[in-house]
């Protein structure tokens, strides 16, 4: 065994067999991998092999199609067998939500180059004669669908990696691993010790054990699940003489089963409502290629489905049943990527389709590592998407929730209930006597609307407007009209000080820094130029300073910035110890000035003033500066005085007919007044200057990624963001939630990052990515919503107030 490697990969299931293979591909080749057991003996081996290119998050869809087009290429490579098989699947409807949710996968395929069909249930039994055609109204045909042979994939990986020079060490067991002041590592193994530049938890069933190895608690957990093989069938041997070929996959959401021809048989798993985790709090090293005692009880309510939907499977006899564990994250998307605070320590674990998904994983994970950046837009599995907060608890509550929804529809403006309310801010229970509508991000509740009094605070899940629509839009009106409170917690908030905070952050920002008691707004870039991360800069001082950003991305961004930290500079992340509540609205200065001795006129405190100011008899940080876009305050107070802050603005407001609005109203707000967000608009896969951020770019300093942004600049940006007025169907109305394509001449050309109906104006509106040469005001594109082609026209300003007026009233 070597005693030293750049990079030392612990598990060899798919993932960790690919994330070698990735890394070898990418020129390092001083890699090892190190498996307990011999390759696959986690959940690899006894896995279904199903692999296909749909997923909720077109970035994942992307990588998942990657994968899927990557076993003929390793196949062939390493001569070894992969088994693939590529009859292509059936996505089956039984009812119009699900159609629709199929019409919108199909469409949000279509910007991923995939060539998917919608077909009728008689086309559907055509491809699929053991379905019962009358429980369908309609299906999904992808022909990117397949499986493969789970051992032939991890092995495929290895030897093309081991051609290259990686070695593989199996039945060695890595007891503990060490880390040394220089952030290298020492990988304890039961054959001896490896010192490694990087390591990568690859560890898959024992990942969660890996991670206690070096003090984390990673938010993965294992679920059974079950699948079962028929003895050969007559209807099969049939289909396949007459067609010639194998079965298509098929999937039945409303039996929340699949199915596929394994062999002259059928083989049908279930995601059971009744799940069960395995292993909750600890996975035994003693665990050995081993299956689970199979419970079909517990997939009969399943099973009396499927029997149902394809009638022939009941008179079928049962070979085998499968009952084995795999791990889940608490979305059911990946893990991966470098682990916020310790160095060099990389994960990629919790991949529940490991087929579908591995190639991808270990494209992203090497990528990451040897360049220092994934390439993509790979959010939706970065490992930083969760903070402590995901606790054992709450990740076991959640990944049962996502196991039993696996075949549900999760709609744009669905609330899911586990693990919920966790975080809370001591405002809470007065928003929620006030009949507010919860909404959780990053853990934290926040209000999305306010119910009327006496209705019960619920809304309708729904791919069209819900019952919030007349509420959201009165209050739009109090905003706008007169003044409006929320609360602004749900933000991340870091602080910056110390000598040297200035130049470093100025190094960092595009912007110019602000002056003492001021706010500006700011994107920061890699070398590259694509952002990672938008903010607003507050500065209380030479070297002190507040940063606002997107709180979702809270550990994403704060392990950028301490990944970038310089000597003499403290970087805070200061999460719940500042909350903040805040006024917005022609009224707002009236409210706030009625409850302090700081002059709020305009001279004194102009548009994007940040100070401490009591308000009351509180200590106070208030920024000029609101999302809506309107006159109005961020006011920022220790957690202890929240309450006393609300009930002083509350009752201030009174006489001015102040009114709470949630975060709903806000995104409605901001799409009037053309504001993006980093969540949708300013992910990592687009530049300042694709996405219009001009004013946060100054190029009189010198900042990470500035050269990128000058070249592009020269040669101008590729694509455009665009902002766009959409007329929806008349009938039925529903607006853009984002991900929808955008035609233009008959040809898809773009998609919606984001969109509204901006009640105060009266108009539906996105954002969404076109190529420059059509990102022309007045041009006429077609938004594809819910299967229709809806007109869209590209405006060239906010479609209220574009000179900024009210804001700086
Ligand atoms: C019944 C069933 C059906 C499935 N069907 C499908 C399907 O159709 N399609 C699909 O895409 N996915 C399917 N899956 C999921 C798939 O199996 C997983 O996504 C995949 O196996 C995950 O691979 P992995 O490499 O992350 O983990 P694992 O396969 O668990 O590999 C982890 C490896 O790490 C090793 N290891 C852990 N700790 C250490 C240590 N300390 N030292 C050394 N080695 C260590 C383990 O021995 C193990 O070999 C199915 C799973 C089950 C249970």
């Amino acid at each position: 065994m070597k005693a030293s490697a750049q990079v030392v990969v612990i598990g060899g299931g798919v993932v960790g067999a690919s994330v070698l293979y990735h890394l070898t591909e990418l020129g390092w080749t001083d890699v090892v991998l190190v498996e307990r057991k011999e390759l696959t003996a986690g959940s690899t081996w006894h896995a279904a092999g199903g692999m296909h290119t749909l997923n909720g998050d077109p970035n994942v869809a992307k990588l998942q199609q990657y994968t899927v087009n990557l076993y003929r290429e390793i196949e062939q490579r390493s001569g070894q067998d992969c088994g693939i098989h590529m009859p292509g699947g059936l996505m089956l409807a039984d009812d119009r939500e699900r159609m629709d949710w199929l019409r919108m996968a199909q469409a949000r395929g279509r910007y991923l180059g995939m060539d998917m069909e919608i077909i009728s249930a008689a086309e559907a039994r055509e491809m699929f004669p053991l379905l019962a055609e009358q429980h369908f109204i309609g299906a999904l045909f992808d022909p990117a669908e397949g499986h493969v042979d789970p051992t032939g994939v991890t092995q495929a990986y290895a030897i093309c990696a081991r051609q290259a020079g990686a070695e593989i060490y199996q039945h060695t067991w890595v007891s503990d691993l060490r880390q040394r002041p220089d952030g290298t590592w020492d990988v304890i193994t039961d054959s001896g010790e490896i010192h490694a530049e990087h390591i990568v938890n690859a560890g898959g069933l024992w990942a969660r054990e890996v991670g206690r190895m070096v003090g984390l608690e990673l938010p993965v957990l294992a679920m059974e699940h079950m699948y079962l093989i028929t003895e050969d069938m007559d209807e099969v041997a049939e289909y396949n003489a007459a067609t010639g070929h194998e079965l298509p996959m098929g999937l039945d959401f409303a039996g929340e089963n699949y199915i596929r021809q394994e062999r002259g048989g059928i083989l049908l798993g279930t995601y059971e409502q009744a799940c069960v985790p395995w292993s909750p709090r600890e996975t035994p090293w003693t665990f050995d290629k081993q299956l689970l005692t199979p419970d079909l009880d517990r997939i009969a309510p399943s099973l009396e489905i499927a029997f149902k939907h394809y009638p022939a499977l009941a008179d079928a006899g049962i070979k085998n049943v499968i009952n084995g564990p795999f791990t889940f994250a608490p979305d059911g998307n990946p893990l991966v990527g470098p682990v916020p605070g310790l160095r060099n320590c990389w994960v990629a674990c919790a991949v529940m389709a490991g087929f579908s998904q591995g190639g991808g994983v270990g494209l992203t994970l090497a990528r990451w590592m040897v360049d220092g950046d994934p390439g993509e837009d790979i959010w939706a599995m970065d490992v930083a998407r969760y903070g402590t907060w995901a606790s054992l608890a709450y990740t076991n509550a959640k990944v049962r929730e996502n196991y039993s929804r696996r075949f549900r529809i999760t709609f744009p403006n669905e609330e899911l209930p586990a693990a919920r309310p966790l975080h809370t801010t001591p405002v809470y229970d007065r928003l929620t006597a006030h009949n507010a509508v919860w909404g959780a991000g990053y853990g934290l509740e926040h209000p999305l609307w306010f119910q009327r009094p006496g209705e019960e605070p619920y809304e309708d899940v729904t791919f069209r407007r819900s019952n919030a629509f007349p509420v959201v839009a009165d209050e739009c009106a109090t905003v706008r009209e007169r003044v409006g409170l929320t609360e602004c917690s749900n933000f991340a908030k870091y602080r910056v000080t110390g000598a040297g905070s200035a130049e470093w952050l100025q190094r960092l920002f595009t912007n110019k820094l602000p002056r003492v008691g001021r706010i500006n707004l700011t994107a920061a870039l890699d070398p590259g130029g694509h952002i990672v991360g938008e903010f607003s800069v507050a500065r209380v001082g030479t070297d002190d300073f507040f940063l606002f950003g997107s709180q979702i991305a809270e550990a994403h961004h704060s392990r950028w910035f301490r990944g970038h930290l310089a000597d003499g500079v403290r970087f805070d992340v200061l999460a719940l110890s500042l909350v903040g509540l805040s006024l917005a609205g022609p009224g707002a200065r009236d409210v706030l000035q009625s409850v302090t001795d700081a002059s709020l006129a305009t001279e004194d405190y102009p548009f994007m003033t940040f100070r401490r100011v009591d308000v009351g008899m509180i200590p106070a940080y208030v920024g000029r500066m609101t999302y809506t876009g309107d006159l109005g305050y961020e006011i920022w107070v220790a957690p202890e005085y929240q309450r006393a802050l609300f009930d002083l603005l509350w009752e201030a407001g009174q006489p001015y007919g102040i009114g709470l609005f949630g975060f709903r109203a806000l995104m409605s707000l901001r799409m009037e007044k053309m504001f993006g967000t980093w969540f949708r608009e300013y992910r990592p896969i687009y530049t300042p200057v694709e996405a219009q951020m001009h004013r946060s770019l100054k190029l009189d300093h010198d900042f990470i990624g500035r050269a990128a942004v000058e070249a592009e600049l020269e040669r101008g940006p590729a694509r455009t963001l665009g902002y766009f007025d959409v007329t929806p169907d008349q009938a039925e109305p529903a607006d853009v939630v984002g991900d929808e394509p955008i035609w233009h001449d008959g040809t898809v050309v773009g998609w919606v990052t984001s969109g509204a109906y901006a009640h105060y104006s009266r108009r539906s509106l996105a954002f969404g990515y076109v190529p420059s040469e059509l990102a022309v005001p007045g041009e006429m594109f077609e938004v594809e919503i819910i299967g229709q082609r809806r007109p869209a026209r590209l405006l060239p300003e906010p479609v209220l107030d574009p000179a900024g007026r009210r804001m700086r009233a």
